[in-house]
């Protein structure tokens, strides 16, 4: 059974962060924020109960510190 998400509806919602107008669409890729600066900004306290937001530039090799 193949279910396909539905399309996401192109629709004005405001920004979590600034309270500005946000296009919510699959163009926006910051959506529901209206520009990259406010998700990143609110990506902490957002994330803690909401987490939907793949990681977008951790490099987990350089986490790797062996301990012996
Ligand atoms: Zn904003």
């Amino acid at each position: 059974m193949n279910e396909a998400p539905p399309p996401i509806r192109e629709t004005i919602v405001k920004c979590p962060t600034c309270g500005g107008d946000s296009l919510y669409a699959q163009s926006n890729v910051f959506r529901p924020f209206c520009r990259e600066a406010c998700k990143n900004i609110d990506l902490g306290a957002w994330a803690s109960e909401t987490f939907r937001v793949p990681a977008p530039e951790t490099d987990p090799l350089s986490d790797l510190d062996a301990p012996n």
